[in-house]
């Protein structure tokens, strides 16, 4: 068991690769911006026709229920017929997220994708990025680019908000801080999350195996030759956190394929204000919201929307059956006799996400998200959206295995 979290006293969430609360599709693999960590190679014609995205979409239908559908990339922005691909989603009866670095986002795109039924977007936004005009930046000077974003879905309303950064060695630091302000503005961002920095270390002392044949990692987007540290775990993100929040609780997780007390992805509901945190939901309220979900819409929960997160105070009327609410609304309640003002102010929830992505285990063996929420098609399968780019080159997933010794 690890000392920070302890996996057999949360909820594991019950995601599997046909029954799951989000599914990942790729309409195209080219970017605006050329990202730190990012999985895919950037291909400026790697727009993919409409009937392709359909014949995905199709797939999915086929072999797996699903909540949510992250439209990513590439960034999905760049699609010239975006809008068209949104609405294809919300017609397959799926809430369509989309997964962008916000570049390409104007008001007018943004009220033309709530036309075609856009339920949320998730906005990646890191120091990592090298954006135009923003190099240098520290992960705090990113707040106000955040929050100009945070208002654009505001303003047009009822869209959920939620935004991702990398996390590498040198700013795990700055993970709080993120944090803080998500809490400045918990009545218009919804969701925070947080991935770990991860790459393929073809230095390391290991050979490529694909199919028995040694294959040459260095074409792959994720390759790195460079020692960099790509092993920082969820739970080193939840002890920084607790270092400005000791009482952080993530309450539900996905184990990995190899360790069933890795955190690969870790979620933490978090309920308060502006001005303050009172607590964080437990595990039996996240059991309720996905079994309820599964049982009444045959699907997983993916996003739950804005209106529900900002009615906080009615979800406390559940604390008889979940401890972190019981515990969050005595808290709220001894705040209210201190100050009794608290009482007309909304009461928010705001989901953290932890992510834990491929684990390179000493055996070569590589941990993946078990459950993984971010599956898309490869060529008519369900595949790891992370390493698509092994199929791609090798036409297969690629086995590391310790490097023999030369005796020749
Ligand atoms: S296995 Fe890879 S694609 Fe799936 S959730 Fe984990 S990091 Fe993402």
């Amino acid at each position: 068991m690890d000392t920070v979290l302890d996996h057999t006293s949360m909820y594991r969430l019950p995601w599997t690769l046909p029954d799951n609360a989000i599914t990942w599709l790729e309409p195209t693999s080219s970017c605006n911006l050329y990202c730190d960590g990012c999985y895919r190679k950037n291909d400026p014609n790697g727009h993919k026709p409409l009937e392709e995205v359909r014949k995905e979409l199709e797939v999915f239908r086929r072999l797996r229920k699903t909540d949510g559908v992250s439209i990513a990339g590439g960034d999905p922005l760049t699609h010239p017929e975006i809008e068209k691909i949104v609405a294809m989603v919300a017609e397959m009866g799926q809430k369509p997220i989309i997964n962008t670095n916000g570049l390409a986002l104007t008001m007018d795109k943004l009220k033309a994708l709530k036309k075609a039924g856009v339920v949320g977007f998730t906005f990646h936004i890191d120091s990592g990025q090298n954006r135009p005009h923003m190099k240098g930046k520290t992960e705090a000077e990113l707040n106000e680019l955040r929050l100009s974003y945070a208002r654009m879905l505001a303003d047009v309303g009822d869209i959920s908000c939620a935004f991702n950064a990398t996390v590498y060695e040198h700013t795990l630091q700055n993970v709080p801080e993120i944090l803080a302000w998500g809490q400045e503005h918990i009545d218009i961002v919804h969701i925070l999350v947080f991935i770990a920095y991860r790459a393929a270390p073809v230095y390391k002392g290991y050979d490529y195996m694909v199919g028995g044949r040694k294959v040459d990692m260095s074409p792959v987007a994720y390759a790195i030759q460079e020692d960099r540290k790509t092993s920082i775990m969820s739970t080193d993100i939840v002890a920084e956190i607790r270092k400005r929040y000791p009482d952080f609780m993530p309450s539900a997780y996905l184990n990995g394929t190899e360790r069933p007390d890795h955190f690969k992805w870790l979620l933490t509901m978090r309920i308060g204000t502006k001005e303050r945190i009172y607590g964080y939901a437990g595990p039996k309220f996240m059991e309720m919201g996905q079994s309820l979900h599964h049982l009444f819409r045959g699907s997983y929960l993916a996003y739950t929307t804005p209106k529900t997160l900002s009615r906080a105070k009615s979800m406390l009327l559940l604390s008889p059956v979940d401890h972190g609410l019981a515990k969050t609304a005595s808290a709220y309640l001894h705040g209210l006799l201190r100050s009794p003002g608290q009482l007309f102010k909304r009461l928010h929830m705001q989901s953290v996400m932890i992510i834990q992505p491929a684990d390179f285990m000493e055996n070569g063996a590589l941990s993946m998200c078990d459950g993984c929420p971010d599956i898309t098609v490869y060529d008519g399968k369900l595949v790891w959206s992370c390493r698509m780019e092994e199929l791609i080159h090798f036409g297969d997933w690629v086995r590391p295995v310790i490097a023999q010794p030369d005796h020749s």
